[in-house]
């Protein structure tokens, strides 16, 4: 198994967007365009106890570096597998006496890899981080002051023994980690946990509505082989089919945003104006905005600006309730919200589909499953309308909302869904990630109890009863539960 091979795609000149990838080949959805190993990649501070070092798997029980007492990992063969990478970093962490930030960490990490390997690390590597935008130039004051800080940091934890580098050098890398450093989920993909560097994926170009998607696959636990085991890399996966010649893009940005929004995010984090087709066009900023006509009369717009303020509002009280874990006080202002709401905004808006997440994931939380799952049946039916029918966070959403159905005892549409999950995230995530794995083994779940269900509704039902009050028998199964704990910790 090569996992460089870059055959399916050529750099090429993109016009105003500088260097771009295109497809050699025809693909068609759900095809790997190309995986790629991280050329270097660290755990969030906050997160450097529970997220393991090398394959960025989020579990209990880590064992510790022993001799930086900093790194965690799964186990042994993940270890191993990240000495080479951390072995540096170790002898440093120890002689400075602490830890510095991720940013620092990446770029020591960078820069001691490009020591060793040189700039081109495979024959893959279609760039190198040299000729990379490093964005200095278009910096806030702010950002750039922090740059500095940064610098003047990791000069004091950068060890005498090892090569030193120029400030202007160093400047660089961090400048390129700012604007290309691609964050890293855990394996059930509800939590970023890291950030890393890949060259040839910072060659793809943003557009709002992509032919492709990234995702993190984080290795095959089961295998010993370390090679396999803790190999994780990103895969770029077509969404649709693409044609010999088109340019591949992903997007950098939620598309649940309007145009303008999205163009801002854009110029903020990535300095460029978006010229893509559905920010030239606008298209669905309609639909994202959109007011709920009754017998043809549209409420005024004094009134859907009162209600859009009101929301706004709201959602940052939720969001401040649900810090302090304050859940009934979030379910309160998301009902509350949802009847201000009702009468003005449609379906897509997407104020109300806002309320409508948090309210469908903290009502699960809270078991409120009835209730929880009309919320999440309304917001995909939203989704569905505004995402492309291969998105990730379509997919993801969807589960979800199957989930929180079946666990309702709405098993028909809970299995639907599951299913509708199952066919988006087999093209996002491929048969392999093992949140597609998870969603195969909820569709056979499923659709036994469906069976069930159809052949005897009244013993479907007594079992279900039984289930909820004997977790024993599994129709709520316990690690789905976890889940939504997590999810909701994660967010
Ligand atoms: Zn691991
Ligand atoms: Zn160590
Ligand atoms: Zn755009």
């Amino acid at each position: 198994m090569t996992l460089e091979k870059m055959d399916a795609v050529e750099v090429f000149a993109a016009g105003e967007k500088g260097r771009g990838l295109r497809a050699t080949k025809e693909m068609i959805a759900g095809e790997v365009v190309f995986a790629e190993p991280s050329f270097a990649a660290v755990v969030f501070d906050s997160l450097s106890q529970q997220v393991c070092h090398s394959c960025f798997r989020r579990q209990a029980n880590l064992h510790r570096c022993a001799q930086c007492k900093f790194a965690h990992y799964c186990n042994r063969t993940c270890q191993r597998a990240a000495w080479e990478e951390h072995k540096q970093e170790c002898a440093a962490i120890k002689n400075y006496g602490k830890v510095p930030n991720e940013n620092i960490r990446l770029t020591a990490r960078t820069l001691w890899r490009m020591q060793k390997d040189g700039g081109v690390v495979s024959d893959g590597q279609l760039t190198t981080l040299d000729l990379l935008e490093d964005h200095l130039s278009d910096m806030s004051p702010e950002d750039l002051k922090e740059v500095k800080m940064n610098v003047h940091n990791f000069l004091e934890f950068w060890p005498r023994g090892s090569r030193q580098v120029g400030v202007e050098y160093i400047s660089h890398i961090f400048g390129v980690i700012n604007c290309n450093g691609f964050t890293l989920s855990d394996q059930r993909g509800l939590q970023a946990v890291g950030v890393g560097l890949f060259p040839n994926l910072c060659l793809v170009n943003h557009d709002c509505w992509p032919n492709c998607t990234v995702i993190l696959n984080h290795g095959n636990q089961t295998s010993v082989n370390s090679l396999f085991h803790t190999h994780s890399r990103i895969e770029l996966r077509a969404l649709g089919k693409i044609s010999e010649g088109e340019e591949l893009t992903v997007s950098y940005v939620d598309f649940l945003n309007v145009s303008k929004d999205r163009r801002e995010l854009l110029k903020q984090h990535y300095f460029f104006e978006c010229l893509c087709k559905h920010c030239t066009e606008g298209i669905k900023d309609d639909l994202m905005t959109a007011v709920r006509e009754t017998d043809g009369k549209k409420p005024s717009p004094e009134l859907v600006k009162e209600v859009t303020d009101f929301s706004l509002h709201s959602l940052e009280k939720m969001e401040q309730a649900r810090t302090e874990g304050n859940y009934n006080e979030v379910v309160r202002l998301c009902r509350e919200c949802l009847e201000k709401q009702e009468p003005v905004l449609a379906d897509t808006h997407l104020c109300l589909l806002r309320v409508l997440s948090t309210a469908s994931e903290v009502l699960s939380y809270m078991q409120f499953f009835q209730e929880a799952a009309g919320c999440a049946r309304r917001m995909v039916e939203g989704y569905t309308q505004l995402y492309h029918h291969h998105n990730a966070q379509l997919g993801m959403a969807t589960m979800r909302a199957g989930v929180t159905h079946w666990h309702a005892g709405l098993i028909e549409i809970g299995h639907t869904m599951i299913c509708k999950a199952y066919a988006i995230l087999m093209i996002t995530h491929g048969p392999y990630h093992p949140i597609t794995k998870d969603l195969e083994a909820m569709r056979m779940q499923t659709e036994m109890e469906l069976r069930l269900f159809k052949q005897n509704e009244y013993v479907y039902h007594s079992m279900r009863e039984a289930a909820l009050h004997n977790k024993d028998m599994g129709t709520v199964p316990e690690p789905l539960q976890k889940e939504i704990k997590e999810m909701l910790k994660s967010e």
